[in-house]
């Protein structure tokens, strides 16, 4: 079988309501979730199973979705599904404590952890890549990296330009399924944003869905609109078609006056990323037919891209990697300079990392966008003090075009979101929601993951690539009640690259959910405090020492 057959490709939506269409709400949670990620409304490549990031997907193909569709519609409340890369590969007795879906997405032994042999097991059918929340069912479309987009910028802009981004401009590229929603968070903090990309589909999508405002077809037109609505202190977003490796380095010869720049396309993996000199419409064929000298003209095409993006900054403009490894890949096509600028997790989100906060999200099965109206009602009432929250929600109310289920994404600490899970769930119970909702996080959290060129980047202690955590935090999951619990590879920067775990719990009104939600909810967030505390962060000591975090180390 083919990486991207579509055979048995069909639209799929996952039901509404409060009717199980299994046995129990964990199976339902994660039946409706599996079919959310690939619904058209959601997923990037739907008819290729491909939710977003490249080409992280839900299931390893038709055939496996059917299966375990097929598997999830039977399982009792004291049965467990294991997922191997995609495939449902056995069902095993356990107990109502333990999760109903266990999956492992894209994981290989280290020495043989590279894309070309990824490529080679993929193609024959054996494994799948799996991205963060693509293979684990908790992908919420757009809106689950807006939130962090939106913090980050609001990061750029209390480091460098007094708190808002008005009058400056903020050139990126890439916007696909994450990249997508760099505009509407750059306006979202008063700034201009251009973002260049090379597939004019993306820029249409993200126009109908009000996250990017208008098109530009050349970079004059682009720059003369990103210069009057900054010298206006206007808000504006540009999509600019064309190919960034080209045209990152034309706007710096031609000395455009950008502030912040960064990047967003797919850098992560090679065979995604437009080379050079290649029109749009050639690269999937390209990347099909010639993959090796594909991927050396896509590494050297991000040698030219990130060797302006060190000019930009030579030049005085704030400038990071965003997470997608296109400094590594610059590096590997030989640029000596590639790390010269900053990933974003130790410049601007490591603060927030030792508090144990981090991508906190919830969907509403009900299909229902009022009851997560009421959700919000209820975070902004428990947490009354947390301004940027509160600036959050409502601007989130405003302009978040819900894609598929309902959900609900805000960044939520140790002690934090356990009080509001366990409020959800009460308001399944008092029948305030009208059907259970899920309760799940990013695998690019405080605990959950290992990842030298993002998450855990310049560790204090220097133990970046320890990723014994990742696997301790799905372990805790597990043992705390989770209702799906997953460990991918790969995800986020490529192959090779990281190890990360996620978890889903359904709150179905029960006391028995409440109970597993408490600890979950505790537990989960609780692993990005002890994780800092260990490579010696002062923040993360105190928070342990305030909240009560046990870090035996410290004891005695
Ligand atoms: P995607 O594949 O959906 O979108 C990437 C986009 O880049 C595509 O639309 C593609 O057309 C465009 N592109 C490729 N080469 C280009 C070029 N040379 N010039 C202009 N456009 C080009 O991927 P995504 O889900 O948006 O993720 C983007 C990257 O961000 C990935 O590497 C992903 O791993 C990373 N990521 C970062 C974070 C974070 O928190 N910072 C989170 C998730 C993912």
């Amino acid at each position: 079988p083919n990486a991207a057959s579509t055979a048995g490709a069909r639209p799929v939506r996952a039901p509404r309501g409060s009717e199980l269409h299994t046995l129990g709400w964990g199976q339902e949670g994660a039946l409706r979730m599996l079919m959310n990620n690939l619904d058209p409304e959601v997923a990037e490549h739907p008819d290729k199973l491909v939710v977003y990031g490249g080409t992280g997907k839900a299931a390893r193909d038709w055939r496996s979705y059917d299966a375990i569709v097929r598997t999830l519609q039977t399982l009792k409340g004291d049965e467990t599904l294991l997922v191997q890369s995609g495939r449902p590969v056995g069902v095993m007795q356990t107990h109502e404590w333990a999760p109903r879906v266990l999956l492992a997405n894209s994981n290989l032994v280290g020495d043989w952890a590279n894309w070309e042999e990824f490529r080679r097991l993929e193609s024959a059918g054996l494994t799948m890549y799996g991205q963060m929340t693509a293979g684990s069912w908790i992908y919420i479309g757009t809106q689950g990296i807006l939130q962090g987009t939106y913090e980050t910028f609001a990061a750029v802009a209390a480091k460098r330009f007094n708190g808002t981004l008005e009058g400056t401009i903020t050139l990126t590229a890439g916007l696909g399924g994450m990249g997508g929603a760099q505009p509407l968070a750059v306006t979202m903090n008063g700034g201009v944003a251009i973002c260049i990309e090379c597939d004019p589909s993306r820029i249409e999508r993200r126009i109908e869905h009000r996250y990017c405002d208008v098109r530009a077809d050349g970079i004059d037109e682009a720059l003369r609109l990103a210069t009057e609505a900054r010298d206006a202190r206007r808000p504006l977003s540009v999509g600019l078609l064309g190919n960034a490796a080209e045209i990152v380095p034309q706007m710096l010869a031609m000395n455009a006056p950008i502030d912040i720049v960064t990047d967003q396309t797919s850098a992560h993996d090679p065979l995604a990323y437009l080379p050079i000199g290649v029109a749009f419409a050639d690269m999937a064929e390209y990347a099909r037919t010639k993959p090796a000298e594909f991927t050396t003209a896509a590494r050297d095409a991000m040698a030219k891209h990130v060797e302006a993006m060190v000019g930009f900054q030579d030049r005085g403009a704030e400038v990071f990697d965003y997470g997608n490894s296109i400094r590594g890949e610059a590096k590997l096509a030989g640029y000596e300079r590639a790390f010269d600028f900053p990933g974003f997790v130790p410049a601007y989100i490591r603060p927030l990392f030792c508090e144990g906060k981090g991508p906190f999200r919830w969907a509403a099965l009900s299909g229902d966008a009022k009851d997560i109206h009421a959700t919000d009602r209820a975070v902004l009432d428990l947490f009354p003090e947390n301004e940027s929250l509160h600036r959050w929600i409502k601007m989130a109310q405003e302009k978040v075009h819900f894609q598929g289920l309902p959900a609900r994404i805000c960044w939520l600490g140790y002690g934090e979101r356990d009080k509001a899970g366990e409020r959800f769930n009460d308001m399944v119970a008092s029948g305030e929601l009208s059907a259970p909702v899920v309760i799940g996080r990013d695998h690019l959290d405080c605990g959950s993951v290992a990842s030298p060129y993002r998450e855990t980047e310049a560790m204090l202690d220097g133990s970046d690539a320890i990723a014994d955590w990742p696997l301790i935090n799905a372990m805790v999951n597990v043992a705390s009640g989770a209702s799906w619990v997953s460990i991918h590879h790969g995800g986020g920067v490529g192959i090779g690259r990281s190890i990360h775990a996620g978890q889903v719990t359904v709150a179905d009104g029960t006391k028995l959910a409440g109970e597993k939600i408490r600890r979950v909810l505790t537990n989960d967030p609780g692993m990005g405090v002890i994780r800092h505390v260990d490579a010696g962060y002062d923040l993360a000591a105190d928070v342990a020492d305030e909240r009560g975090v046990r870090i035996p180390m410290r004891e005695g």
